[in-house]
């Protein structure tokens, strides 16, 4: 089976093909090279449902889109659909720093976010819909080097280091983009 993954980003590319190709027997993500829709849509599952759709409907390929971000409770889920461009442009440090200081008086018992991700699948046989979610803290300060965007930042629940502090495998088996992909894979593998 071959699906079409809605992005430009061919790290993003990359990254799906190997946590789903060995997980799904013959299985292989291709890249996206249509045009990119406006994403207007109002929350994660909107926004990777519009880019599933459009993929789907410029390759007539089985197609899938995630959307993805850090919802802060005591902001009511902001910077959440907004994540990547929270500080105006695409700058992962400066949106780093801006939630940094928009929570610069608020306790660490006060601090839950969580990662969010939503990965639609748009084909023939209709559209379905699978999202993960991270649960965790806004730390006080940035620490560690690996990983992206709000990753220094990010405290999962059960560890006392950020998810930059991880391993790349550790990330990748616990974050919500695996969760969400996990279970797009169990409704991909023939039941
Ligand atoms: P997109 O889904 O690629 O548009 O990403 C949305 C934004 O959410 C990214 O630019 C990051 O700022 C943030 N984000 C989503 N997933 C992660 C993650 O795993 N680590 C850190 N930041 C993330």
């Amino acid at each position: 089976m071959q699906l079409v993954l809605a992005t430009h980003n061919k790290h993003k590319v990359k990254e799906v093909a190997a946590i789903l190709e060995p997980i799904v027997e013959g299985l292989t993500i291709g890249a996206y090279d249509g045009p990119e829709p406006v994403e207007d849509g109002s929350s994660f599952l909107e926004n990777s449902l519009i880019k599933a759709r459009a993929a789907f409907k410029y390759t007539g390929k089985a197609a899938i889109a995630d959307d993805s971000g850090i919802a802060v409770e005591i902001l009511g889920g902001s910077p959440g659909i907004f994540s990547a461009r929270w500080s105006g442009g695409k700058d992962d440090a400066k949106n780093r720093q801006l939630l940094l200081a928009q929570l610069a008086d608020v306790p660490e018992g006060n601090r839950q976010a969580s990662f969010v991700c939503t990965i639609s699948l748009v084909s023939d046989a209709g559209e379905q819909s699978f999202t993960g979610v991270w649960p965790g803290r806004i730390a006080l300060a940035e620490s560690g080097e690996n990983g992206f965007g709000y990753d220094p930042i990010f405290v999962p629940d059960g560890f006392e280091v950020s998810a930059a502090q991880l391993e790349p495998m550790v990330k990748n088996a616990l974050s919500h983009r695996s969760m969400a992909l996990s279970q797009l894979a169990s409704c991909l593998r023939p039941q």
